[in-house]
């Protein structure tokens, strides 16, 4: 399939917004934490034209259904949980008011935890900042796409993957501070080290039984106010003075938001540095924070992480929210096939669904290609 295929005339513009991988500061955008994602070389594709009416038309390659049709005029917040409310949601952020053709295709992997809604927002608002000479810089977009999927789709998302699919550069990481929102770019330049990232994707999806997500959040949240700082202002030792008032959970989960955030300012130090064996060390810390005082990993995610560092990874760790989805490796380019296989093997003997792999460098952000 392809646009002309679809809709019988050529786009007006295309662009292309890939997914990302967050190499450390997991599960501390809400606690004002550092995050450090970089864009991966998968990438989603947009094709669009303007129409004469007030149609919306939406075709993806990846849904094998009918286009789908709606009218301009009639755009409203909803979560039904379809996928045209990615693109309807960023074509109502920002306040498009001509009929489109839209065709998506995108090479992200769906709901592996790779962030292909972030991809197919940043891709659609990318393309129609320049059909409509917006205007709008990569902050302006990052918020608007994050309010797309916030407001129009329903889903809670932190600004972290929309931040990173626009503002990637290849050869580089984003740190992003999630209390101001500021971003740098740090160079990461795994080619040059004969190093790549290897993404283990369990295919593994457990759903939460505790409500996971808010309890993790919840208990950051009353250690904080417990302490009377913030988990990004409290040091290792202001927690371990205040042990005492707080709960055996809270005192974990705030351990956890603690060291990770200081593992991040680290590891920016570290790929400064081109110190790579010390970022493998902060990776495999953060896994074993994730798993012992987070208590968001799995079998799978272990299996996957402990398999990778016995055949000789410089690091692994469980990446997102947990309980499933994918897992990175820090691995030699000479030695992307062996960890494949040792993984494998390790998922074998332990009964499990094969894993997916996917390989990335450190890739471009979000941009035109026909415009
Ligand atoms: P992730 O962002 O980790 O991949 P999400 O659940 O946040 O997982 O987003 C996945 C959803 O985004 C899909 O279920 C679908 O609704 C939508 N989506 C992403 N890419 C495409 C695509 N190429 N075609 C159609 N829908 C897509
Ligand atoms: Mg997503």
């Amino acid at each position: 399939m392809t646009f002309q295929s679809v809709f019988g005339a050529d786009p007006d513009i295309i662009a292309a917004a890939p997914g990302r991988v967050n190499l450390i500061g997991e599960h501390v955008d809400y606690s004002d934490g550092y995050v450090l994602p970089f864009a991966i070389s998968s990438r989603t594709t947009v094709s669009i034209k303007k129409r004469p009416d007030q149609k919306i038309r939406l075709a993806s390659a990846q849904r094998n259904t009918a286009i789908f049709e709606t009218s301009i005029t009639d755009l409203k917040p909803k979560s039904d949980g379809k996928w045209e409310r990615y693109p309807l949601g960023v074509i109502w952020v920002l306040g498009i008011k001509e009929g489109l053709d839209i065709y998506v295709d995108g090479k992200v992997p769906l709901g592996a935890g790779l962030s292909s809604s972030a991809a197919l927002e940043c891709s659609v608002a990318t393309a129609l900042n320049a059909l409509f000479n917006l205007n709008l810089d990569l902050k302006d977009l990052a918020r608007a796409t994050q309010r797309a999927e916030n407001e129009f789709v329903g889903v809670p998302c932190g600004i972290m993957d929309q931040s990173i699919s626009l503002m990637g550069k290849a050869g580089h990481a984003l740190l992003l501070d999630c209390r101001d929102l500021s971003t740098k770019l740090v160079k990461m330049d795994l080619a040059e080290s004969n190093l790549e990232l290897l993404i283990i994707d369990t295919q593994a999806h457990h759903s939460l039984v505790d409500g996971g997500y808010a309890e993790r959040r919840a208990a950051c949240e009353s250690a904080a106010a417990k302490l009377g700082k913030s988990m990004r202002e409290l040091s290792l030792e202001e927690l371990e003075a205040g042990k005492s008032k707080l709960t055996e959970t809270e005192y974990r989960r705030a351990r956890h938001a603690v060291t990770e955030i200081a593992r991040v300012v680290k590891c920016v130090t570290a790929l400064e540095s081109k110190d790579f064996d010390l970022v493998g060390y902060l990776i495999n810390k953060s896994h074993a924070s994730l798993r012992d005082d987070y208590n968001v990993s799995c079998p799978e995610l272990d299996v996957a992480v402990d398999a990778a560092i016995a055949a000789g990874a410089i690091g692994a760790r469980m990446v997102g929210g947990g309980f499933g989805g994918s897992a990175i490796a820090l691995v030699k380019q000479s030695e992307i096939e062996k960890t494949k296989t040792a993984v494998m093997a390790a998922f074998a003997s332990n009964g499990f669904k094969a894993p997916r792999f996917f390989e990335s460098l450190p890739s471009q952000g979000a941009e035109l290609i026909l415009n």
